[in-house]
């Protein structure tokens, strides 16, 4: 009862890159680096990218870490060359996050191309969030990929590549977490071949993601992202300018009397707490981290001693739980009171594993439209506004569907609510960037998602929400 099931092996005798150990089903252990904004002046770029070879160099040679993965990497060539020279000595060792904003169809072919060259077999396809200077102008024409359109560019140019698909579990409305789940759905469906959950504290998160694919009879292999917090960081995540990253309010003490003590203090707890999570992790079936936050490979290394010692001390749910609960003297980590979690019994020292009929989803009906929701959808429906041309049909496009007229919106996969009104223009789902309140990641109106899902729910064609788009 205390062994959940699904435990990869760990292979830290051999040093086997990225792929191979994601394709053999070994724990896989990334170290994350942050690139920076590439310059053209040679000396800036070089003393910019001084971290990230160190941490190239030391992800090269410790064979207890499987690669370094460089996110995110921006879909203009000539920089993509630029990074990956000095950081890419060998294509099995990398993984690359191909972010989606500022992106066009010639640029992320062209980096493609580019990694492809440089024998880079794994990549991490994500529509990217904004940046926060963006949040004034939500309505102005960002450029976004999403990452479903990422992710068929990849399997269709380059088959053998392996691809992962990011998902942001830390979501607390009933609507957002779903819907988070229901686009990872159609990430896999696309043709993504691994997963890769987005950072955060919230343990019983990082459970209910696993629980929910195995619900789902879904065994396709996850990475949680676990995050070295810089002190200086705290504030903007609460503040919600860090990209999907979500913290309480009590978690963001806590780390602020760690650091009140002393630096060297403060990092052990860290170390410590990522470690715990790395082995929680694994107890919940996780085939692998990526360690964010870092740019130095000393702090890399403990991080990595930290973790193998806990895969050495934690070989028992019951026991790894009662720990991290001391650990973290029941902090609150939901940053809303009543957040929503899919199951009942999550962090159970009684139940380690998602068993069907025993692992009961927690009560939380998903919305239904209102009235004038419903007719306005029945309106445009009846009137086919999603390939009628003219302007009376613009004038009822604009009533019914939305602020924007324009046919080439595909209103009738968004349930006649039209992804122009999403800053990132989204069709195939929502981003990871929603405020824990559902609010859109640029603050100014709650996500359109959850009127796409509202309708959905109401015509009881929610599996739309997770099919693969031929389009
Ligand atoms: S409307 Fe939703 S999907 Fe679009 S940017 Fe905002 S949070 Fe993301």
């Amino acid at each position: 009862m205390n062994a959940p099931a699904g435990q990869l092996n760990i292979t830290f005798e051999s040093h086997q890159g990225v792929l191979r150990k994601l394709r053999a089903g070994d724990f896989c252990v990334l170290i994350d680096y942050q690139a920076p904004a590439v310059s053209d002046d040679e000396k800036v770029l070089k003393l910019a990218l001084a971290p990230g070879v160190a941490l190239a160099r030391y992800t090269g040679a410790d064979a207890r870490v499987a690669g370094l993965s460089i996110s995110p990497v921006s879909a203009r060539p000539a920089e993509v060359e630029q990074l990956l020279e000095p950081l890419c000595r060998n294509g099995d060792d990398v993984a690359v996050c191909l972010s989606g904003r500022n992106a066009d169809d010639a640029g992320l072919r062209g980096t493609l191309a580019a990694l492809h060259s440089h024998g880079i077999g794994t990549v991490i396809a994500t529509t990217g969030f904004a940046d926060p200077e963006q949040y004034a102008a939500p309505a102005a024409a960002h450029t976004f990929i999403d990452s479903c359109d990422l992710i068929r560019l990849v399997r269709n140019e380059y088959p053998e590549m392996c691809v992962g698909a990011c998902v942001n579990p830390f979501k607390y409305n009933v609507s957002d977490v779903y819907l988070q789940y229901f686009k990872m759905i159609r990430k896999l469906n696309t043709g993504a071949d691994f997963i890769v959950a987005e950072a955060g504290w919230d343990m019983k998160k990082y459970q209910e993601l696993q629980w929910y694919l195995r619900s789902r009879n879904m065994t396709e292999p996850i990475i949680a992202r676990l995050m070295f917090v810089q002190q200086r960081q705290i504030a903007g995540i609460l503040d919600h300018r860090c990209g999907g990253v979500v913290m309480s309010r009590e978690m963001a003490a806590l780390l602020e009397r760690e650091s009140s003590i002393n630096e060297r203090q403060a990092t052990a707890a860290q170390a410590r707490r990522i470690a715990m999570s790395a082995a929680g992790c694994r107890l919940f079936g996780y085939s692998g981290i990526q360690i964010g936050g870092v740019d130095d490979p000393q702090l890399a290394r403990t991080l990595v001693d930290n973790v193998k010692e806990a895969f050495e001390e934690f070989t028992d749910f019951r026991h790894w739980l009662t720990a991290w609960n001391d650990f973290h003297d029941r902090v609150e980590m939901a940053p809303m009171r009543q957040g929503h979690y899919v199951f009942k019994r999550l962090m159970d020292k009684d139940y380690p594993d998602y068993v069907p009929d025993q692992s009961l989803h927690a009560a939380g009906p998903l919305p239904q439209p209102t009235g004038a929701e419903r007719l306005k959808f029945q309106l445009a429906r009846a009137l086919r506004l999603e390939r009628r041309q003219g302007v009376p049909f613009d004038m009822a496009r604009q009533l019914l569907c939305g602020r924007h007229s324009a046919p080439d919106w595909r209103l009738d996969k968004t349930f006649y609510v039209c992804a122009a009104a999403c800053p990132k223009g989204l069709e195939n789902g929502p981003c990871g960037g929603t405020r824990p309140d559902g609010t859109c990641e640029f603050g100014h109106q709650p996500c359109i998602y959850h009127r796409i899902l509202a309708l959905a729910n109401w015509r009881n064609e929610l599996e739309s929400l997770e099919a693969a788009d031929e389009h």
